[in-house]
């Protein structure tokens, strides 16, 4: 029998990030500032981030120590496992050879505190007392949660509307960590307020949220915002999974020839998939293939247009070079709530642009099938944003069944699926639409 389990020791923590913009032949455009369409300075950040925030978000170094209180918090949860899914590659009858990375092992369920420790971290040691953020699903809310009960500061999270009413029990993790959570639009803000006076109904979405919490945090002195994805140095902070997997391919004795990751705004795919595209862009491994999963009903890779666009709805945000469905977009209620984003990260949308990897978007009926088929198999129950990856890398090993081929493939599962109850619910009663 080949083997499972590939686990590392809490020593082999990485002690470095990876920049990857340090390897690109063409870094991605710099962010302008909208009103006068000019590259904005460090300076312009400084109100809503830390100073080494900032710092992270346009440094050309190619390696980042990771701080030693960040290592030891880390170890709660680092190093996740890597599997074999050998149950799985049986069940599809392919002669690829299927590997997980699994980042539900933690207690906000996926990988978001890989990032939101290490920004409570910088902020602080920077003096910030509270720090704002947005929240789809929730995963990032409860991640940051957590980060903040930690580090001894306080965290206000803006939580889109429809979740806050329909998936309870992440506002409920929040909450048990010490958040304040408001249901955005909400009237804490101006512009919630403002878009409460037209739509009192409003559902929210993901843009609507981020202008909140950046408000909140542009209008209070010790007052700090966070992100969860997209940005340059959530994507760093991220790649401590995939250095990690380096090890762990290295214990299975094997190199990956497909890499995959969900993309949503991008970090997880980032993190897992860059310290592997070193070797691409350095052209060690030319053949390496990269490819970034997404919903049919938000296809910000494989649709969108790749320009200059705010990352939140009001407009409030730096403008960023991105593959973009518009700010304006709001994408429909699947149950992925984590994909629900109009746009991309700035670096994933260059190496898109660039040629270094590809997309491919698929159907909420397809990407519950592969997952429920992936547990019964695996006996993990995957986020519904995961499910995405799952669906791809299932599609890549029915092709090496045809072709007969031994492909080594290899995914990022960003997260369980245990506060996703309610999605297989819909899926088990035939009501997903
Ligand atoms: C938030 C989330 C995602 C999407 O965000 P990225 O920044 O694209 O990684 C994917 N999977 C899970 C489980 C999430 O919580």
């Amino acid at each position: 029998m080949p083997r499972r389990q590939f686990l590392l020791d809490e020593d082999q923590i990485p002690t470095r990030w990876y920049n990857i913009v340090a390897d690109m032949k063409e870094p991605p455009p710099p962010p302008l500032n909208p009103a006068t369409k000019e590259p904005i300075g460090p300076e312009a950040l400084a109100p809503i981030f830390p100073m080494e925030i900032i710092k992270q978000e346009v440094s050309p170094e190619r390696f980042i120590d990771i701080p030693e209180e960040v290592r030891d918090i880390y170890k709660i949860w680092r190093p996740t496992p890597l599997y074999r899914a050998t149950r799985l590659e049986k069940a599809l009858d392919t002669p690829a050879k299927i590997y997980y990375k699994y980042e539900g092992t933690n207690p906000s369920g996926s990988h978001k505190p890989n990032t939101a420790i290490a920004q409570a971290y910088y902020n602080k040691k920077e003096g910030t007392r509270r720090i704002s953020t947005e929240t789809g699903a929730g995963q990032w809310g409860s991640a940051l949660s957590m980060a903040c009960k930690i580090f001894g500061m306080e965290c206000t999270v803006y939580m889109v509307r429809v979740s806050f009413d329909q998936k309870p029990y992440r506002k409920i993790l929040m909450q048990t960590f010490g958040a304040e959570v408001f249901a955005s639009p909400s009237n804490h803000t101006e512009y919630g307020r403002k878009v409460l006076a037209e739509d009192p109904d409003c559902p929210g979405s993901l843009g609507i949220a981020i202008s909140e919490a950046i408000e909140d945090a542009a209008t209070h002195d010790d007052v700090k915002y966070s992100l969860g994805s997209v940005l340059n140095h959530v994507c760093l902070h991220q790649t401590v999974i995939g250095e990690e997997v380096r090890q762990q391919m290295e214990m299975a004795g094997e190199f990956p020839d497909i890499v995959i990751g969900c993309c949503g705004g991008g970090s997880n795919f980032a993190g897992f998939a860059f310290p592997f595209m070193r070797d691409k862009l350095t052209g060690a491994k030319p053949d390496l293939r990269f490819i970034g999963a997404e919903p049919a009903s938000c296809p910000s890779i494989t649709e969108g247009r790749y320009e200059y666009d705010f990352g939140d709805t009001a407009g409030m945000t730096p403008l960023m070079k991105m593959k973009t469905l518009g700010h304006d977009f709001v994408p429909p209620s699947i149950h992925a709530g984590g994909l629900r984003y109009h746009g991309m990260s700035p670096i994933i949308s260059a190496l898109y642009e660039q040629g270094f990897m590809e997309a491919q978007s698929a159907t909420q009926k397809e990407i519950f099938d592969a997952g429920v088929e992936f547990a019964h198999n695996e006996g993990i129950l995957p986020a519904p944003e995961s499910n995405h990856a799952i669906a791809v890398a299932r599609r890549e090993a029915i092709k090496c069944k045809e072709a007969g081929q031994s492909k080594v493939i290899c995914f990022n599962l960003s997260g369980h699926g245990m506060l996703d109850l309610s999605a297989y619910d819909a899926y088990n009663s035939g009501s997903m639409g």
